[in-house]
């Protein structure tokens, strides 16, 4: 069954544009023009992956971000925020509420292409479903996508996930910000460092008790380890 990408954007050019694009790459696309139109839609169906604009006319883009992270049955969508300032911030804040990846405005529709499949790549179930054990509290459930403290399930997000996947299926090992960024991106990889940091730290956030688990080396990047 064909993907379905919604992308949340004001511009009916860039919707236009992008549609195109991702239909060829077998997508399936659904464009609207503010952020109303798509809570409306959100409450009816779920598509697997949002390419979301930042400044909408209507709600802040990243309000939507916050709204969609904190709601249970929409929290594990992915997100690749549009950004049309070129600044670091508008890019660190979108990840910190959440997004999994950003494109900056202009952009080539061949970026944005790459970069959801990236995305979805990511999410995507593995092969062989595993269930990983660290120390007494932390359970991660690699088939079925889940991450358990105590018993009690963490809501992560697809890259916080995939972060957890690598540094827990080598237990104990250094993985530096560059290693962990390739794991990611593979070689879609244009993002900087500071951007491990920011989703490791949500990443510890969320696990609460069982954050100490992750160590970071410092000026080599991190571990998982009892
Ligand atoms: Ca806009």
């Amino acid at each position: 069954m064909k993907k379905l990408i919604a992308i949340v954007e004001d511009e009916p050019d860039i919707i236009e544009l992008v549609t195109i694009h991702l239909s060829k790459s077998g997508f399936t696309v659904k464009g609207f023009l503010n952020g109303k139109s798509f809570y409306k839609f959100l409450e009816k169906k779920m598509p697997d992956l949002v390419v979301l604009d930042l400044m909408l006319p209507d709600i802040d883009g990243l309000d939507i971000c916050k709204t969609i992270r904190r709601k249970d049955e929409w929290s594990s969508i992915p997100i690749i925020v549009l950004t049309a300032k070129s600044e670091e911030t508008d890019k660190i804040l979108g990840l910190e509420l959440g997004a999994d990846d950003y494109v900056t405005k202009p952009f080539a529709p061949k970026e944005l292409v790459a970069r959801v499949k990236a995305v979805l790549r990511r999410h995507a179930p593995m092969k062989e479903a595993k269930k990983i054990e660290i120390g007494d509290a932390l359970v991660i459930d690699l088939g079925k996508y889940e991450v358990n403290v105590d018993g009690k399930r963490i809501d992560l997000t697809a890259t916080e996930f995939r972060i957890l996947e690598l540094l827990a299926t080598k237990k104990g090992w250094v993985f530096s910000r560059d290693k962990i960024l390739d794991f990611l991106w593979g070689e879609e990889k244009a993002v900087i460092d500071r951007t491990v940091d920011v989703h490791i730290r949500h990443l510890r956030e969320k696990l609460g008790k069982a954050a100490f688990l992750i160590k970071n080396i410092r000026g080599v990047g991190y571990k998982l380890e009892e």
